[in-house]
């Protein structure tokens, strides 16, 4: 409990030191974690600031919608904002893990775009953005309805990754039979099905990609809970984990320990094993340290920029990510676009805690270049992962980047980091309360 609190004090002063309100970093209930939380159609009285802008942003997900909301929250009436997202609601990827071992229902992870629209004035346009004229400052999207041409004076993109495939993946039906459930959604319940499809004395392979991914922790967190739930359901069977790189990548004391005390003799760990090939009739996967074969397989292949990224010629970074300038997250490669979230290349962590943080310093940015003025010159954000290690206990890990002038990035400062030493019920249930509390500063 004392942990918790010293943990959201140090959420809590992240964000003020960032200049942020810290209305929504409160430990309260907030939505019921099985409605999801964004269906408040209560208007908010917004202030009426002087400033005057249009942005649009690409992607409803955690950077894209707390951009729209902060910059209407703290710009006002005079912010026009448009939100193009090409989904109906958002699906969380954060404790999607939980629903492979039936802890956390699906429909607890849907997020409605309703309170953005109602509360705070932001234009939903379900559309997908298809390209964009940087000097003419407008964006094209298809919309069910046909083709639309959307005026900005600044562009936000928050469309996330997209996966680069390794061979035996390549046709659609290949990648049906062999999911990586790493955006939720359909995959997720298939990849459920397939694990609960496994015989006793069954074998689980999965694979980590190298980095960068989204979510460090994520794959290791799905390694540890479905070892806890053939534990519990499917005896004698194994988890087989196939890394990329050459070690775990975050929070390795508290995954070492949990691949060699919690759940010992169950989880397999390979390091330095990428994925040659995968044989989806064999339900094989091809490493340099061997073949492997599991009753269900999950492959998590690379993650890289989307396409979009690509098409709008910003894509300028190590594997199609977005370089930006972490001030105000504008491109490298074109004026009047900002990139936030998991599609920018920065050295904060793929995360959606710091794709909320992004979407404030971003719209922070923003709302003072339409006051004529710069940005904060010295943004702080934090980042935190709670990571299940069995499905009632969880660890975490936080992490507070600021920004280094010398470098011009964002450096995790030292001492205001910090791990768990040890999994517990206790933090799992912290792990609700911290994801309630972001989902409705991201979506209420
Ligand atoms: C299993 C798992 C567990 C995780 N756990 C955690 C955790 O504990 N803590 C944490 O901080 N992070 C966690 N993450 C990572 C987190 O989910 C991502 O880092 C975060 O979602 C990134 O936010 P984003 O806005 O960049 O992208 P997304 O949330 O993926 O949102 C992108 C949005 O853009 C839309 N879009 C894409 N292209 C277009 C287009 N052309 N036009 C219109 N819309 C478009 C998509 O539909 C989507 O809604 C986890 C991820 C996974 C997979």
């Amino acid at each position: 409990m004392t942990q918790r609190r010293e943990f959201l004090a140090r959420l809590a002063a992240a964000a003020v030191a960032a200049g942020f309100p810290t209305h929504g970093l409160t430990d309260d209930a907030g939505p019921s974690r099985t409605t999801g939380a964004g269906g408040s159609t209560a208007a908010r009285a917004l202030p009426s600031t002087g400033l005057s802008g249009r942005v649009v942003v690409v992607g409803g997900g955690m950077a894209g919608a707390s951009v729209a909301k902060f910059l209407r929250l703290w710009g006002g009436t005079g912010i026009k904002v448009t939100l193009v997202e090409k989904e109906p609601r958002y699906t969380s990827n954060i404790l999607s893990n939980l629903v492979l071992t039936d802890t956390v229902a699906m429909t607890s992870l849907l997020f409605e775009y309703t309170a953005l629209r109602n509360s705070y004035g932001i234009e939903v346009v379900q559309g997908t953005a298809l390209s964009a004229d940087p000097v003419a400052r407008k964006l094209t999207i298809g919309t069910p309805g046909g083709s639309r041409v959307l005026d900005y004076d600044r562009l936000v993109i928050a469309p996330g990754i997209d996966f680069d495939y390794p061979p035996g993946l390549e046709t659609d039906a290949a990648r049906a039979a062999i999911v990586h459930a790493w955006q939720a959604g359909p995959q997720t319940l298939t990849l459920r099905s397939q694990i609960r499809a496994m015989p006793a004395g069954g074998v689980f392979v999965m694979t980590i990609p190298a980095t960068p991914y989204r979510c460090p922790p994520g794959p290791y967190e799905r390694a540890c809970v479905v070892a806890d739930w053939l534990k519990r359901n499917r005896r004698g069977a194994k988890v087989i984990v196939l890394d990329a790189n050459p070690a775990i990548t975050a929070e390795r004391v508290s995954f070492e320990r949990a691949f060699s005390v919690t759940h010992a003799g169950v989880i397999q760990y390979v390091p330095n094993a990428p994925v040659d090939f995968v044989d989806v009739g064999a339900k094989t996967v091809h490493t340099p340290m061997g073949a492997f074969r599991g009753d269900a397989v999950n492959v998590i292949p690379a993650n890289v920029g989307p396409a979009l990224l690509r098409d709008l010629g910003i894509a300028n970074a190590a594997r199609g990510f977005a370089a930006v300038d972490v001030l105000d997250y504008q491109s490298t490669a074109a004026a009047g676009i900002h990139v936030i979230g998991d599609s920018s290349a920065t050295t904060q962590p793929k995360a959606g805690h710091i794709g909320n943080q992004e979407g404030k310093v971003c719209a922070d940015a923003l709302l003072r270049a339409f006051g004529g003025g710069q940005p904060d010159p010295s943004p702080v954000t934090n980042s935190s992962c709670y990571s299940p290690i069995t499905m009632t206990t969880a660890s975490w890990l936080t992490a507070v980047f600021a920004y280094d002038p010398s470098t011009k990035t964002m450096k995790v400062v030292p001492g205001a980091s910090a791990e768990a030493e040890g999994a517990s019920t206790g933090h799992f249930e912290d792990m609700r309360i911290w994801f309630r509390t972001l989902m409705r500063d991201t979506y209420a």
